[in-house]
């Protein structure tokens, strides 16, 4: 058997052109959703991962802003960054991009991001909301999972769903969301006995571990949906030619560039699993797209609320 490849540019393809709409309507009332984003320092991930979420905002026609403090900043002078972001009537969303230089306090940024422009779902109030089951802004990559499940019409009710890892931007809103959708969620660790053995009951598996293809076959009960969150970067040849020993075209590409994307899970799970996201092109293509579809709310929602109190004071 070969699992049906849920294909994440796809869905957030599908995603974008819903977006166009809602942006159309919002410009229609003189509203143009915009994002900022606080990129401090010269870390080269951070530049790639920026770069592509500016390049989302200008396809769909958001405006963005982005600041480009020096690595040298203190906490004290990015909370008046942050601060100065929150009281901008043009920025609906703000994204600090992690990680931040070391002496900053990253905890102390993100808490002073204004609970209402917290497009990444990371404040401590969108969190709550989260755990109370009412409405927020959520982390963007558990959301894209929740968008793939849902677009596939993959059964999340009463099913057994597994997430591995228990991060607090994947992991924890991840199993959340999959609870609050009647999912009969076990949430796995680095501490969790018995694993393979615990993940082979789910008809769900979430990985999200930073473990390059450590979910292997035995791990994964023939039919399941298999979503893959891991990003992991091999360089090592010999770790590449044993995950990929069957996938020529990944070991080719290997051999031309030095370095391959694998993720959590190993890819030979694709013949056991009924529904599988590959890497690239599953999970990845959907956190930027819930960004974005972040901003638009937070937009609507904020400057709905700004109006309707105006109207109320007249
Ligand atoms: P993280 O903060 O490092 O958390 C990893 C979690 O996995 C922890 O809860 C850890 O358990 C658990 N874990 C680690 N090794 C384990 C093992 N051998 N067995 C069982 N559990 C284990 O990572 P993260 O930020 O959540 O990210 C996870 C992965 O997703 C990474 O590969 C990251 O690159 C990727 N990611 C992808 C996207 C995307 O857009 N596709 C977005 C975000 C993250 P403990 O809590 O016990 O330490």
């Amino acid at each position: 058997m070969t699992a049906r490849i849920l294909d994440g540019n796809a869905i957030r393809d599908q995603i974008y052109a819903e977006l166009v709409h809602e942006i159309a309507t919002l410009s229609a009332a003189g509203i143009r959703p915009g994002l900022a984003a606080v990129l401090v320092g010269d870390n080269p991930a951070s530049h790639i991962y920026v770069k592509s979420k500016m390049a989302a905002c200008q396809k769909l026609g958001l405006e963005s802003f982005l600041l480009r403090p020096p690595a040298t900043i203190s906490t004290a002078e990015l909370l008046i960054v942050v601060e100065e972001l929150n009281q901008r009537e043009d920025v609906d969303g703000i994204l600090v991009q992690m990680p931040l230089p070391k002496p900053v306090d990253s905890k102390k940024i993100l808490d002073a991001v204004h609970p209402e422009k917290d497009v990444d779902g990371f404040h401590p109030i969108n969190v709550g909301h989260l755990v109370a089951g009412r409405p927020a802004l959520v982390a963007c990559t558990p959301s894209g999972v929740m968008e793939i499940l849902r677009r596939s019409g993959i059964a999340i009710e009463g099913a057994n769903a597994v997430v591995m890892g228990r991060s607090d931007i994947v992991g924890k809103p991840m199993a959340l969301l999959l609870m609050h959708a009647n999912a009969t969620v076990t949430v796995c660790h680095s501490k969790t006995r018995n694993l393979p053995e615990v993940v082979r009951r789910a008809d769900i598996v979430v990985a999200a571990m930073g473990r390059a293809a450590m979910v292997t076959g035995e791990y994964i009960c023939p039919g399941a949906t298999v979503i893959d969150v891991g990003q992991n970067v091999i360089t090592d040849r010999a770790q590449a030619e044993r995950i990929f020993k069957s996938f020529p075209d990944k070991l080719e590409s290997f051999a031309k560039k030095g370095s391959v994307l694998v993720g959590d899970v190993h890819p030979d799970v694709v013949n056991i699993a009924g529904a599988f996201t590959p890497v690239p092109g599953g999970v990845g293509p959907l956190t930027i797209a819930m960004l974005m579809s972040n901003t638009v709310k937070a937009a609507r929602l904020r400057r709905a609320q700004a109006a309707g109190a105006t109207a109320a004071r007249h």
